[in-house]
């Protein structure tokens, strides 16, 4: 094993944005669009282990065509978000988290496992140089896109020896429409995502491949948005393409999905979980039929329901359309637990409200 390596900064000034440029870019950046000077790299190979990192220009990458990932989706990623503090501090959320799930994504993968103090760094380095690129204002914060994927020219099927890890950053608005703005979600009842056993677990990008045809039929069908269900009874609700779920009872307790190898466990999910135990409200991570969903709809025992992520943070469900019908959730507007718990997790995120847990990484700059 090969100690840590150390970043080596490479800023070629005369390709950066202009002052003037970037402010009218953070206007109103919309989500995943526009990004920002610089990239951070690392490469690993059998050899070598870790090595060259560094922070650089953003800049394509120069792959051979029979770069493994090409081929058989070698590829993991995740996200997270930096968020502009007082006092010129840089606050990140829960970073710890998301190089956890790397590193369980890179063995399911059969990838190589990046120490987590390097996969922090590398974010810490490209949020300091680009922290110009953190926009002001309520509703946005500089994405950060963690990759790594297969970059050894070889077509025989093995785990590669050679990768490259690297991290972009994005500034973004709101994911979806806007604030409080609800979404219209499809029920997959054909279509699968990922399975248990496979790489259900793994934050890939394999699984988000097997996800779009079914998004196309969601928007297709005037829906944002895809909830999957269980793949061997079509029964059971799981997660919507890149975010989990959530149902607020009539009692005010909460239930999701569990943690059963068939979904994502997003860092968000289980800070929701813990936000909700301490305001009192009761949590349950049980399973829970797309038929009891229709039916506490009608019923009027279901509340609330609303989707969690990094991206789109917390995004309430006013409506649900499927293959033999539609129906609607409460009043069709953000309910107030979802708005209560929503206003909580983004005031300890952005440092406007005391976080008694330590999710929060501050970077002085
Ligand atoms: C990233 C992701 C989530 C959400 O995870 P967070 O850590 O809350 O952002 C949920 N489901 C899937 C499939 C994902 O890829």
């Amino acid at each position: 094993m090969t100690a840590d390596p150390s970043f080596k900064v490479y800023s070629n000034l005369k390709k950066t944005t202009s002052e003037e440029e970037r402010e009218q870019l953070l206007e109103n950046p919309g989500f995943g669009k526009i990004f920002s000077d610089h990239m951070a790299m690392i490469r690993w190979s059998e050899k070598k282990g870790w090595h060259d990192a560094k922070i650089t220009i953003r800049q394509p990458f120069q792959l051979d065509p029979a770069s493994a990932v090409f081929h058989y989706a070698q590829e993991i990623f995740e996200g997270l978000k930096a968020y502009r503090g007082k006092n010129k501090c840089i606050l990140l959320f829960r970073p710890e988290e998301n190089a956890s799930r790397f590193a369980h994504s890179a063995m399911r993968m059969a990838m190589p496992i990046i120490p987590k103090t390097l996969f922090i760094q590398a974010i810490e380095e490209l949020v300091k140089i680009d922290n110009k690129w953190i926009p002001e204002g309520e509703e946005k914060s500089l994405y950060l896109r963690p990759f790594m994927f297969a970059n050894e020219a070889f077509l025989g099927v093995r785990p590669a020896k050679q990768y490259i890890f690297s991290v972009i950053a994005s500034p973004v608005g709101t994911y979806f429409r806007g604030n409080g703005e609800s979404m219209i979600l499809w029920v997959e009842e054909y279509l699968s995502r990922a399975i248990p056993g496979g790489t259900a677990t793994a934050k890939c990008g394999g699984n988000y491949a097997a996800s779009l045809e079914a998004q196309a039929l969601a928007y297709k069908n005037g829906c944002d948005q895809v909830v999957f269900l269980d793949v061997k009874e079509h029964r059971w609700v799981e997660e919507i393409g890149g975010m989990n779920i959530f149902f607020v009872l009539k009692d005010g307790s909460l239930i999701t999905p569990p943690l059963n190898g068939s979904i994502l466990h997003g860092v968000t999910r289980s800070s929701i979980l813990t936000l909700a135990k301490d305001a009192g409200l009761k949590t349950k991570e049980c399973a829970y039929s797309f038929e009891e969903w229709k039916k506490d709809s009608a019923t009027g025992c279901l509340k609330e329901v609303f989707a969690c992520g990094t991206a789109a943070v917390i995004t309430s469900i006013s409506q649900v359309r499927h293959e033999s019908g539609e129906f609607t959730i409460g009043d069709g507007k953000i309910g107030p637990i979802a708005q209560q718990l929503r206003g909580k997790l983004i005031g300890i995120q952005r440092g406007m409200i005391h976080d008694p847990y330590g999710w929060v990484h501050t970077l002085q700059l």
